[in-house]
């Protein structure tokens, strides 16, 4: 299901599976063929196969000078806005935004595609982000067709999230042409989290995950229903303007260069934490997040949860196991450390936005638990016990 490899494996050395899908180009996602992350003769997976090259070959202040010169290349000596940093405010957009500012003399102006529904946590970050000195440009779409793509999404590709994933890479490139300003930063290479190690090496993100023919426009599903179908309903392309790829002709033309900031600096989630609590008044999540152990990642959005919780269902591969992959690669963690970690918490069920999330997308419980169920891929869970119908993980990370 879901064109999942048949037999699972797990990484030797993170916690991650070969069910992983690898970065997706989220505008054609029908969910019929997921490609999925390579692993290597001695069963490591590419993310750590990067991580590889990220601590022991990478030049770092070699990439840093390139860095240099593209920055020398755009920055407006009148501080003007020369750079677009689009993001929620989570540590992440802090950490970019404001060493852009602040170490390299950038004048960014952030933007921000917006959580579906803000926690009071994800809301208070991003107030602090631009009370820390930023100006922003937020891009609200039209919130009764954002509820019926999230209702979509989910219903047909178990994949509620798919809303804020399509805005987010679109919303920096149109908001770069609307304004003029040529430069995007957006943060983690696509390698950081097991994309083909060729196409992560590059400091600037394929046009393909943000342009497309404007010929191919009306074809492309949304939410498992084209754009065309969307128009029927009586919805219009100012409506889906936000979540469509920007016209490749067009981008071209335009001139705009999109790169990732985890190309010239050593990527470390964990440092931008630090780095925002320093820097500014960043604040982790009060209580653990479900489905993981960690306070201080994801967590603006009460739809993340589900998430991750579709994820487990799809994929094996819950919230914890993506928390403790990045950071046994980053060294904060053991292997040991991790499994244990998994174990626990991946998979919990997202109970505390429960009843908002059905209210969100108009669903009951049944239909919700029904949704669920019927995404379960053969090869990955099993009834553990007839009578209560328990589901179990045929396979877990050992
Ligand atoms: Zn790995």
């Amino acid at each position: 299901m879901h064109g999942l490899p048949e037999e699972v494996k797990f990484c030797r050395r993170c916690v991650v599976s070969n069910q992983r899908p690898s970065s997706t180009v989220e505008f054609k996602n029908d969910s019929l063929k997921k490609e999925t992350i390579e692993f290597d003769k001695d069963g490591v997976c590419s993310a750590c196969a990067y991580h590889d090259l990220k601590y022991k070959e990478i030049n770092w202040d070699q990439r840093e000078n390139e860095l240099l010169t593209l920055l020398e290349k755009y920055r407006s000596p009148n501080r003007e806005f020369d750079v677009i940093v689009p993001g929620s405010g989570g540590k992440d957009s802090f950490y970019i935004s404001h060493i852009l500012k602040n170490k390299y003399g950038m004048t960014p102006l952030t933007v921000t595609w917006p959580p579906h529904m803000y926690t009071d946590i994800g809301r208070k970050n991003f107030d602090a982000w631009l009370q820390s000195g930023f100006s922003n440009i937020t891009y609200s779409p039209n919130q009764d067709f954002h509820r019926k793509l999230t209702k979509a999404a989910f219903e047909n590709l178990c994949h509620p999230f798919q809303p804020f994933i399509l805005g987010q890479k679109q919303v920096g490139v149109k908001i770069a042409k609307a304004m003029g300003i040529d430069l995007v930063f957006y943060g983690e290479s696509q390698a950081e989290g097991g994309t083909n190690i060729r196409e992560g090496m590059q400091p600037m993100m394929l046009p393909k995950y943000f342009t497309a023919p404007s010929n191919e426009i009306k074809r492309l599903p949304l939410g498992g229903v084209t754009v065309e179908e969307w128009l029927q309903q009586g919805f219009t392309l100012a409506d889906l303007d936000p979540y469509i790829p920007t016209d490749a002709d067009q981008f071209r033309s335009a001139g705009i260069e999109v790169h990732y900031l985890g190309y010239y600096h050593c990527w470390r989630p964990q440092d931008h934490y630090y780095y925002a609590v320093e820097n500014g008044n960043f604040n982790p999540n009060p209580e653990r997040t479900e489905g993981t152990y960690s306070k201080y990642a994801s967590l603006d959005d009460k739809i993340d949860g589900f998430h991750y919780y579709t994820t487990y269902i799809k994929f094996g591969i819950g919230r914890a196991t993506y928390d403790a992959a990045q950071e046994i690669r980053n060294g904060h963690l053991t292997r040991e450390e991790g499994v244990r970690l998994v174990h626990k918490y991946d998979g919990e069920f997202p109970k505390r936005y429960m009843a908002e999330f059905l209210e969100y997308c108009d669903l009951t419980m049944d239909k919700f638990n029904r949704i669920i169920d019927e995404n379960r891929s053969p090869n990955l869970w099993e009834k553990a016990d007839q009578e209560h119908s328990r589901w179990e993980l045929k396979h877990k990370v050992w």
